[in-house]
């Protein structure tokens, strides 16, 4: 009896591992299908790129890394490409764990060290949110070494839930329609930052990380919270997501089909220019009431 019944277990388990491979290869398969599209939709990657990999060690960045390396192998055009990680010198950051993992790719990479967490402790008082002055930091260093190795493209690891939720927190905060692109000019010409894994759900990012064990560090060891206009409207998202499925999608895909004749920007349509034409012939009719 006892034997049957370790046979089961051994059998059900054996089952639950088939079905859990099929599952992160029916899901692996996805992320690559969707970052072969991003680059391909808005040609993030040309032939002899030299694309500079931001590594936080976040989830996001990690599968963007991986995902690109896995790309670049079957990719019909040759491209370089470097990680590039940043210590920002926050307390208890494990500072070995990148380098280690970063080791065992077999591609070129960096660690920058700059501690802005000094920087920013110095300037923002104590209680304020200081991941905004942190990341304008971390990503003027990023883009400064970008041009120190000759990089071509910068690739950023936002993916379509962050982006939804930028279009809204512009809406919402700044009275404006803009979110983040796949593909951008710096503000001062001199960069073009890429998101891969701009068709990317966050959801499906998690997974992967988890199934791929990479090693992650989080965020907030500065103890900081994240901004928290980006938490409300994530919450509003993932609400409007469990009561109609499919709905951040959908926002997202408006993203990309965009009517400047049905908006109010005056800049992207010359509505002053539309006349209508008149039909001299036509006349006033003599009646009050008109049958048609
Ligand atoms: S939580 Fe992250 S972004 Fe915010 S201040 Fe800390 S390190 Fe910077």
């Amino acid at each position: 009896m006892t034997a049957v019944s370790d046979r089961s277990t051994e059998q059900a388990g054996r089952r639950d591992e088939r079905k859990g491979r099929f599952e992160f290869n029916k899901l692996r398969k996805r992320l690559r299908r969707q970052v072969g599209k991003a680059i391909a939709d808005f040609n993030l990657v040309e032939p002899g790129d030299r694309v500079m990999v931001c590594v936080s060690g976040g989830k996001d960045s990690h599968a963007m890394l991986e995902l690109l390396i896995a790309l670049r192998e079957s990719a019909p055009v040759s491209f370089e490409i470097v990680a590039v990680t940043l210590d920002q010198k926050q307390p208890g950051y494990p500072e070995d764990v990148l380098p280690e993992y970063l080791e065992t790719l077999n591609i070129p990479f960096y660690i920058l060290e700059r501690d802005t967490y000094s920087v920013v402790r110095s300037v923002i008082p104590e209680g304020k949110t200081t991941c905004g002055l942190c990341s304008r930091l971390r990503r003027g260093t990023l883009y400064g070494f970008a041009e120190q190795i000759g990089a071509t493209k910068i690739a950023l690891g936002h993916h379509r839930d962050d982006i939804v939720e930028t279009a809204f927190l512009n809406m919402f905060f700044g009275g404006k329609l803009k979110a983040m692109p796949a593909k951008l000019k710096s503000d001062d010409g001199r960069h073009i930052v890429i998101r891969p894994l701009a068709y990317c759900r966050e959801s499906d990012l998690a997974a992967y990380a988890e199934a791929m064990n990479f090693p992650i560090i989080p965020c907030n060891l500065c103890g900081t919270q994240e901004n928290l206009q980006r938490q409300e409207v994530k919450q509003m998202l993932r609400a409007w997501e469990k009561q109609y499925p499919g709905r951040t999608e959908t926002i997202f895909r408006s993203l990309g089909n965009v009517a400047p004749s049905h908006l109010m920007d005056h800049d992207l349509f010359d509505f002053k220019s539309l006349q209508g034409s008149v039909d001299d012939s036509a006349e006033l009719p003599d009646i009050r009431v008109v049958n048609l």
